[in-house]
């Protein structure tokens, strides 16, 4: 089932979330064949919370810490998070890695532990411009998945992926839906070679300037099995238009 996730990065405190949602929910009805996901600021998932309880849209964190509890100031557990009801945990987003430096060992060690807490992860990807124009698209791709699966390559099922290419990301500028499409099945066949037992269960979501009127673009291809967006989930009318694209 394809995945429409929202990334509402640091917007929106809970007065808006709860609007939001209240509004949301009633564009959106009853989506069928689709799973659709918030995440919103740590502080707006006990409202958020509260309001999904009953309602097909999954709720999600944006970052995680891996340890379960201790002495790590401003960080949040995988528990705390799971007892609020978070499915979804995005992790490595390229606002992580190049703003507050995550590295790949860190978002590997973050996913190890949202696979073992029994939450799904939706691991971020994705090449620079510079990287792109020096033809490193790929092995860039390559590398950020490969680190970030060491010693979980098996459970590659239990995650999904999000090629963001970092130059498409709030820019107005998305990839176009054959250059996304040439990446995604590109992961496509490493998940294949990391883990060939694999079900083949890994969603791939193309994030990077989605918009209403571009989303049907991607849609069309059967290899884009959802989306993560970022600015136009902030506004009911458009993140609804995205969720009903195909
Ligand atoms: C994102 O934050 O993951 C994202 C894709 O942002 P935007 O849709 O605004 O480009």
């Amino acid at each position: 089932m394809r995945l429409i996730a929202a990334n509402w990065k640091m917007h929106k405190t809970q007065r808006e979330t709860k609007e939001f949602l209240e509004s949301f929910l009633k564009l959106l009805g009853n989506p069928a064949d689709r799973e659709v996901l918030i995440c919103p600021p740590f502080t707006s998932l006990c409202v958020a919370s509260e309001i999904l309880k009953d309602s097909p849209v999954k709720l999600g964190a944006q970052n995680c810490y891996y340890e379960r509890q201790g002495a790590f100031t401003g960080e949040i557990s995988l528990p705390m998070l799971k007892e609020l009801g978070c499915e979804y945990v995005i992790i490595g987003h390229s606002e992580r890695r190049n703003i507050f430096l995550e590295s790949d060992e860190l978002i590997n060690k973050k996913l190890t532990a949202c696979l073992e807490e029994g939450i799904r992860p939706i691991l971020c990807v994705g090449e620079k411009l510079e990287d792109r124009e020096a033809g490193l698209t790929f092995k860039v791709v390559e590398t950020q998945i490969r680190l970030a699966l060491s010693g979980i390559e098996s459970y590659t099922d239990s995650l999904d992926i999000a090629y963001e290419p970092v130059w498409a990301i709030g820019t107005g500028v998305p990839a176009t839906p054959e250059d996304a499409v040439s990446v995604h099945r590109f992961i496509r066949e490493l998940l294949g070679k990391l883990n060939p037992k694999s079900e083949g269960k890994t969603r791939i979501l193309y994030g990077g300037s989605v918009k209403p009127d571009n989303a049907k673009e991607f849609m069309k291809y059967e290899e884009i099995q959802g989306f993560l967006v970022g600015g136009a989930s902030l506004k009911p009318e458009s993140f609804v238009q995205i969720v009903n694209s195909f």
